[in-house]
């Protein structure tokens, strides 16, 4: 099905890594992602931006360019006027960044409320021995110094998912520390198991991190993920 027909356009290309084109793969795995759209042109945005209610968020697309962030490729909290300009503004840090980068465009994304909600990884790699594993924990930027996770064979049930939401430090955070209305944890289970399906389901998928997965109490979002293929 469709799945496997984007990771033979993947393994066609020639690239082994994916990033927002990996959006699909969730939407047929039934995990959710944030409003928003890939565009190429600064007008293309501004036209996203204005179906997209409130501020949006803006990302540069580039196959060379995994954090995003770190070279200034992020940009939250965009007003619809200020869209056009943002535009121009990703793609010539981008070049200066990568003068060879292949940019594909910039992605413009609904923009979520992290005030309410909690940023957290699900995460997948195929251990040589075991097999694919899934992995949960605080997620962001800053994943790499907080180490805040756990691991499990996949796929995991609902429950194995379940005690993941409970292992690690940061659980209180999840289920509303210091008067936070605490976020949707049924939702945030039912994704890790879904990713966990798929990897399980895709033995090609060698790596896969989806960082953030946003849990608020409305549900979670996938803003962002990267996967390797081999
Ligand atoms: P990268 O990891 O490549 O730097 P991300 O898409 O993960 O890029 O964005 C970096 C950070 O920007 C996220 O961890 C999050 O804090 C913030 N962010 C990204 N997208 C959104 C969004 N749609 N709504 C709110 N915050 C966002
Ligand atoms: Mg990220």
């Amino acid at each position: 099905e469709r799945v496997r027909e984007i990771l033979a356009q993947v393994e066609q290309r020639g690239d082994n890594r994916l990033g927002v084109e990996a959006m699909e793969l969730f939407d047929a795995y039934g995990i959710p992602t944030p409003e928003g759209e890939v565009v190429d042109d600064p007008t293309a945005a501004a036209e996203v931006a204005a179906r997209i209610d409130g501020d949006v968020v803006m990302k540069i697309v580039s196959p060379g360019i995994l954090h995003k962030s770190d070279i200034g490729g992020v940009r939250v909290g965009v007003s619809a006027d200020d869209v056009a300009d943002t535009y121009e503004d990703l793609v010539s840090r981008a070049k200066s960044y990568q003068p060879d980068a292949r940019i594909l465009g910039v992605q413009v994304q609904e923009m979520l409320d992290l005030d309410e909600g909690v940023e957290t990884i699900v995460g997948s790699h195929r251990d040589p021995q075991f097999g694919p594993l899934v992995m949960f924990g605080l997620g962001g930027v800053f994943v790499e110094v907080l180490e805040d996770t756990t691991f499990r064979l996949a796929p995991v049930a609902a429950g194995e998912a379940e005690q993941m939401t409970a292992d690690i430090d940061a659980a209180p955070l999840l289920r509303g520390a210091r008067g936070r209305t605490p976020v949707d944890l049924a939702a945030t289970v039912d994704a890790i198991r879904r990713v966990s399906q798929l990897v399980a389901d895709f033995p090609s998928i060698v790596e896969l991190d989806v960082n953030p997965l946003v849990a608020t109490p409305d549900g979670v979002r996938a803003v962002d993920l990267r996967l390797t293929v081999d």
